[in-house]
């Protein structure tokens, strides 16, 4: 898979546009592709993606079913616009928005009940790694999120391993230490599932992954694609990164 987020970028017309483009280009990739895109423009997505290979996602959801909690966007909502996946747990979320591992295990609950598929993503932050724990977080974030899910349901999800100090720095992470976590990631579902399921799950990189450096992760045995941001915003570098996988 190879799944671009867009983040707070692009008004309406220029999400069209861009998605216009991608329509038109990426017609028969070999591998799935997504869209991240803000809630604004989910239904004006799907309705314009629909029947091409790229899927649509939204970017967060809701820890709340319904009701009164003014400005959020509810998984079932976001289901009724057309948009089939949903990224849950982004490093900026958790940062900037203070979204703990109950309140992400919830989201995941209500995407998953809601029928949406899951793009769920872990990593740490620099001084983490610098102090060489970053397994230990990578698994506690997996544990606090995940790993209550039935393996019925441990099966919509593709976890995203997103090393923080990676993410919009330009400073992308080695090709070696990106197999080794996620290597480290598989092992850890098949110490909870199995390894049929582990085997069968999707792990992507994300974290200044570009059109020049995209082949080189995606060639690592455990490395199943890309969660791309800053270089999903221009169509031909997007599509550079299709190809790669
Ligand atoms: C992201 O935010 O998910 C991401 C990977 O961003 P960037 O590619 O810009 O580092």
């Amino acid at each position: 898979m190879v799944a671009g987020n867009w983040k707070m970028n692009k008004n309406l017309q220029e999400g069209v546009a861009l998605a216009t483009e991608l329509k038109n280009n990426v017609t028969n990739p070999q591998c799935a592709v997504v869209i991240a895109t803000p809630f604004i423009h989910l239904t004006e997505m799907a309705r314009l993606l629909k029947g091409s290979p790229i899927a649509v996602a939204a970017e967060n959801c809701a820890d709340h079913a319904s009701g009164a909690y003014t400005g959020e966007v509810s998984a079932e909502m976001v289901a009724s616009t057309g948009a089939t996946y949903c990224i849950i747990g982004h490093s900026e979320r958790r940062l900037y928005y203070h979204e703990t591992p109950d309140i992400l295990r919830e989201k995941v609950r209500l995407a998953l009940d809601n029928g949406l598929r899951v793009i769920f993503c872990i990593g740490e932050v620099r001084e983490e790694r610098e102090a060489n724990c970053q397994n230990e977080v990578v698994r506690s974030q997996m544990e606090g999120s995940l790993f209550d899910l039935s393996e019925e349901n441990f099966r919509k999800i593709t976890l995203a391993y997103e090393p923080v100090w990676a993410i919009g720095t330009g400073l992308t992470a080695t090709p070696d230490q990106a197999e080794q976590m996620h290597a480290f990631i598989r092992s850890t579902v098949a110490e909870r599932y199995g390894q049929a399921v582990a085997d069968d799950t999707t792990i992507l990189y994300g974290g200044s992954c570009n059109a020049k450096n995209a082949a080189e992760l995606f060639s690592n045995p455990d490395v199943d694609g890309g969660l791309i941001g800053g270089a999903s915003l221009k169509a031909p570098d997007f599509m550079t990164i299709i190809n790669a996988r």
